[in-house]
């Protein structure tokens, strides 16, 4: 299996090479056609396993087609550190592609990140807790979302975010998409997936 057996657009495989991936991982070589075929995926998938190119790499090639300027799709993950890397792999991986993303989490200035959700970067990636603080304000109201992605779902499960996030999910729209991740699949975050994930491709690597 190689990059280029998947469907992706010519700017995506040339970042892929960039980045000085050669083959794909087998969380990617699994996830990568469902979700690019617009499928519901749920991964068992630990850190390392390059589980974040997995859903960074469909997302893109999702959002090259359609508008721009409105918020398409949101991350959650557990840890400001997270959310950071996980937006940087966005920028690496949307190099030349012009989608832009933006990293939201707590312990920064709220500002420019107001300003990110105002321009309508077609990516966040945040952390719940803060999510939540701009959901009061009229600006964030993500109307145009498409995907959903919840990273390291056992994790967040573990910091108690359980209940922001049911919170942040009442603030959103139904996604058209949501990609599930989490390394292990203790019952209360089966029960988030069930209810979260229609017919969805489950994946264990
Ligand atoms: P992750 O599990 O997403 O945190 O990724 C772990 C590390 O593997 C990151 O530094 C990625 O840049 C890297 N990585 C992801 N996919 C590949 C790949 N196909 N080949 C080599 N390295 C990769």
């Amino acid at each position: 299996m190689n990059f280029s057996d998947f469907s992706l657009h010519p700017k995506l495989l040339r970042a892929v090479e960039q980045m000085g991936y050669t083959q794909p991982t087998p969380i990617q070589t699994q996830a990568i056609p469902p979700a690019l075929a617009e499928r519901d995926v749920l991964a068992c998938a630990m850190t390392g396993s390059g589980k974040t190119a997995a859903f960074v790499l469909p997302i893109l090639q999702r959002l090259l087609e359609g508008p721009r300027g409105v918020t398409r799709a949101l991350v959650l993950a557990p840890t400001r550190e997270l959310a950071a890397q996980v937006q940087e792999q966005f920028e690496q991986l949307g190099k030349g592609t012009g989608i832009r993303s933006a990293a939201v989490f707590g312990g920064v200035g709220m500002e420019p990140q107001t300003r990110a959700f105002r321009s309508g970067v077609e990516v966040i990636v945040a952390t719940p807790g803060r999510l939540l603080d701009h959901f009061q304000h009229p600006y964030a109201r993500l109307e145009g979302l498409e995907v959903l992605v919840l990273d390291e779902a056992d994790r967040m499960l573990d910091m108690g975010f359980l209940p922001d996030i049911r919170r942040v999910l009442r603030h959103i729209p139904k996604p058209k998409q949501t990609l599930f991740f989490s390394a292990t699949m203790p019952e209360p975050i089966a029960e988030l997936a069930k209810e979260l994930l229609s017919n969805p491709v489950t994946i264990n690597t």
